[in-house]
């Protein structure tokens, strides 16, 4: 497991009405004590299991008397645990239609890795949900909606409970995690992107209902901890909160529009790197020159500029990314800037900060990877193997930096590009308006140019119309062998 789950205990206690929490911190699991038995609201993980039992007990319930398992997904830590529930129940277990191969073991979709995990809880479930179906148990008939795009079974929990004078309306959103509706997501799995309209379109039919009692399969759905613990303290109606439930389906629908619009602008930026394959690489020009040099290149043509994190540490990271932003500003996406010598992740969280685009590396760090995918910047980690070409692509690499390529030539890129057509490969070190035609025969999808274009002696002097010049020599190059095709 990646971490210890003891962490994950909570102190259960009453919800409201004949509701109570037994859950843990990866994963909710809630019980309705229906004067006929209890309904318990997902199992949790199998690693949590000996908590929920716990915690049952810690609240004058037996496990014994659970006699329905309601899941609202396949995934492990809604349903992992249930298995070995049954086995100590027999319950019935009820869930989605369409999350039957999750949990049956057909299809190997449960998540159980992200908790470090190997799915080993198969099952086949005594009942498959549809929209609107309605499980009774003594004194509480739960109705079932299906709100699919978390996964395509999720179902939505609605039921009423009393605190002895009123009745109120309890509901629980089955899945409303956005994690499996990214591009990144979708598209690993072979997933529709309609995905994410169903998504939506099960929110918009759920959230005018008048739920008052708003419980979550997770905990900071609805802050249960602060809430229990309110309750602990002998207020009776923490859970009471009729507006909550509305506004946080409508953050939810935010919060994947944010996704959505954060991936389109990642896009924007592969396309350009695509279009227009040169990137210049801008190492050690100081502030004072920058602008001047970034706008020759800039009137060249050049349409993205990276620069360079000071390995050596002379220059400050602050500073390089003030440079960033300077340029950024300056360039108001006209040019696109991004950072290079990316080595660590508080270098990604800068360059992000300052309005980089996009993250180059000298290597392949799956931290810095991830960070960079995480905020929505484009990857571009270097690599010199094959086995670390995949890694790096593995890791969620837009592009892969093939660096350096001098000393092997164009020869190596093809050879490394027959069995890796998949990755989209930059050739960097050495690239010059005279060889570039060569590389990008054989599959190369850009070029990150140094010193030839960034010339610190033309710099120095001034010479901004000699960078124009050249900065033009190497675009004319790229539109000669795209003409020529
Ligand atoms: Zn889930």
């Amino acid at each position: 497991m990646k971490k210890h789950l003891y962490d994950g205990f909570i102190k259960p206690g009453k919800v409201f009405g004949n509701i109570y929490f037994v859950g843990t911190r990866p994963a909710s699991t809630h019980i309705i004590d229906t004067g006929e038995g209890l309904i318990l609201i997902d199992s949790g993980l199998p690693e949590t299991l000996w908590i929920v039992l716990d915690n049952i007990r810690e609240l004058g319930f037996s496990e014994k008397d659970i006699k329905v398992i309601l899941m609202s997904h396949g995934h492990y830590d809604h349903a992992g645990a249930t298995l070995d529930l049954v086995k100590l129940t027999c319950a019935k277990t009820y869930i989605g239609k369409d999350d039957f191969k999750m949990v049956n073991g057909q299809e190997d979709t449960s998540l159980a890795e992200i908790f470090g995990a190997k799915y080993t809880g198969a099952f086949t479930p005594d009942v498959l949900l549809s929209d609107g179906d309605i499980v009774t148990l003594g004194n509480t008939s739960v109705l079932c909606v299906s709100t699919p795009g978390h996964t395509d079974g999720t179902m939505s929990f609605f039921f009423n409970t009393t605190d002895g004078e009123k009745s109120y309306l309890a509901g629980m959103h089955g899945g409303v995690g956005t994690n499996t509706l990214t591009l990144d997501f979708l598209t690993k799995n072979g997933l529709p992107f309609e995905n994410r309209k169903k998504y939506i379109d099960g929110i918009n039919r759920i959230k005018d209902k008048k739920v008052e009692i708003f419980l979550g399969n997770h905990v900071k759905n609805n802050n249960t901890v602060e809430k229990l613990q309110r309750v602990a303290k002998g207020e009776k109606n923490a859970f009471l909160a009729p507006k909550e439930w509305k506004a946080f389906l409508e953050e939810r629908i935010k919060n994947l529009r944010i996704i959505i619009e954060r991936e389109d602008f990642m896009q924007n930026t592969i396309d350009m790197i695509l279009k227009e394959k040169i990137i210049v690489i801008v190492r050690g020009i100081g502030s004072d020159k920058l602008l001047d040099f970034a706008t020759a290149a800039y009137n060249g043509g050049i349409r993205l500029l990276e620069c360079t994190f000071d390995a050596t540490g002379n220059t400050s990271d602050e500073e390089i990314a003030s440079n960033i932003k300077m340029l950024a500003d300056h360039f108001e996406g006209k040019m696109l800037i991004g950072a290079g010598t990316v080595l660590t992740e508080k270098q990604v969280e800068l360059t992000k900060n300052a309005g980089g685009k996009f993250i180059i590396s000298p290597d392949t760090n799956k931290e810095v990877i991830t960070k960079t995918k995480e905020l929505g910047l484009v990857s571009i980690p270097g690599a010199f193997t094959p086995s670390e070409a995949v890694a790096a692509h593995n890791a969620g690499a837009d592009f892969v930096k093939l660096f350096p390529i001098t000393s092997m030539g164009s020869r190596y890129l093809k050879d490394i590009k027959a069995p890796l057509s998949h990755i989209r490969f930059l050739a960097v070190g050495g690239i010059n308006a005279d060889n570039m035609a060569e590389f990008l025969s054989v599959g190369a999808c850009g070029f990150g140019i140094g010193s030839d274009i960034a010339n610190k002696k033309l710099i120095e002097a001034n010479n901004f119309a000699a960078i124009e010049e050249s900065a033009k020599r190497y675009v004319k190059q790229i539109e000669i062998f795209e003409n020529s095709k």
